[in-house]
């Protein structure tokens, strides 16, 4: 598949601001430092990138129904919901309970959210199915329901992992290339959730011709070796997809020990960095993805793996929507 050929939704119509981090940079000993401001998309979040290439599958293929799963506090299952009313689908959620302390949907925010938008199912699990999401029992017995209803159910990957969900980071990697010109940076520093972010923004610099290395900070407390074992896979996957080169092994770059104690609980070092951040640009991070990536961002440059006279670009994937406190609606619906 050539990339140029892929067509997509339309979500993300003009670039996110690359700035630079001047007041944040001060207080880090003058380190050369920019944020990609991807937190600015619809609803915040790099769901969305990815949703503009998988959305378009499911319109194609006729869906009127779209069936996922996620992690609380993941931005994946809100923004689907939002992206199916935009195609006119109907959504059915699968939250997926991790963490701790164990996540209860019936009394989170999130709830009054999926309801204003009118999601038509919501289910909570209380744990992790390791498999796709088509083959957990829920979403089955979900698209069974749909197809016996007459309609066209559609599986979307968890997280909207997999090549073409990567895509919409191979197309932001273009996009931050046209915009550093040749001023090509040393380092991009992102999250690694699942690791689709990562992989894309690898192989759209390297199609880029770009010497650039990705950083990813790991977010869920995931060993460096198997993020990376992950990541190389991801990366295969998507250079076969798009019939290129395959990335040398070691261009893939993953960051263990930013995660504290694990996926969606910060730490108070996390905690610092986002109010310096905050305080100094008036840009907010999230605490369960970005404040993480920007912690492993300032870790990096304090331990000297970072160069603080080299141009660094910290990857703001958003998340902002989980700050979103809707609870207040509570009963009204
Ligand atoms: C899902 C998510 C991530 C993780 O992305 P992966 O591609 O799974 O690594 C990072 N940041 C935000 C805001 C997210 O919602």
């Amino acid at each position: 598949m050539v990339f140029q050929s892929l067509k997509r939704r339309g979500y993300v119509e003009q670039p996110t601001p690359l700035q630079k981090l001047r007041r944040f940079a001060e207080k880090l000993n003058g380190a050369n430092l920019w944020i990609k401001r991807d937190d600015l998309l619809p609803f915040g979040g790099n769901k969305t990138r990815k949703l503009d290439y998988l959305m378009q599958e499911a319109v194609e293929a006729g869906a009127d129904t779209v069936i996922t799963a996620s992690t609380n506090q993941c931005c994946h299952n809100g923004i689907l919901l939002l992206a199916a009313n935009r195609e006119g689908m109907k959504s059915r959620l699968i939250m997926e309970s991790w963490g701790r302390p164990k996540y209860d949907f019936s009394c989170s925010p999130e709830r009054e959210m999926y309801r204003l938008a009118g999601a038509e199912q919501v289910e909570t699990i209380s744990d992790l199915p390791s498999g796709p999401v088509e083959e957990i029992p829920l979403a089955r017995k979900m698209a069974e329901e749909v197809r016996r209803e007459g309609k066209i159910p559609w599986f979307i990957a968890r997280g909207g992992a997999g090549p073409l969900g990567s895509c919409g980071y191979v197309r932001a990697a273009e996009e931050m290339v046209r915009q550093w010109g040749s001023e090509e940076p040393a380092a991009v520093v992102c999250p690694c959730g699942l690791g689709g972010t990562q992989a894309g923004l690898i192989v759209g610099l390297k199609r880029s011709g770009c010497k650039t290395r990705v950083y990813g900070i790991g977010v869920t407390g995931k060993s460096t070796a198997v993020m990376e074992q992950s990541v190389r896979e991801q990366c295969r996957e998507l250079t076969d997809f798009l019939e290129m080169e395959r990335v040398p092994e070691d261009a893939v770059c993953c960051i263990e020990g930013f995660a504290g104690d694990g996926y969606a609980l910060p730490y108070k070092k996390q905690y610092e960095c986002m109010q310096l951040l905050a305080e100094t640009e008036g840009i907010f991070t999230d605490p369960v993805y970005s404040g993480k990536t920007l912690a492993g961002l300032v870790g990096l440059l304090e331990c000297g793996k970072l160069d603080p006279k080299q141009k660094t670009v910290f990857l703001h994937t958003g998340g902002m929507n989980l700050y979103y406190d809707f609870s207040s609606l509570k009963g009204l619906g």
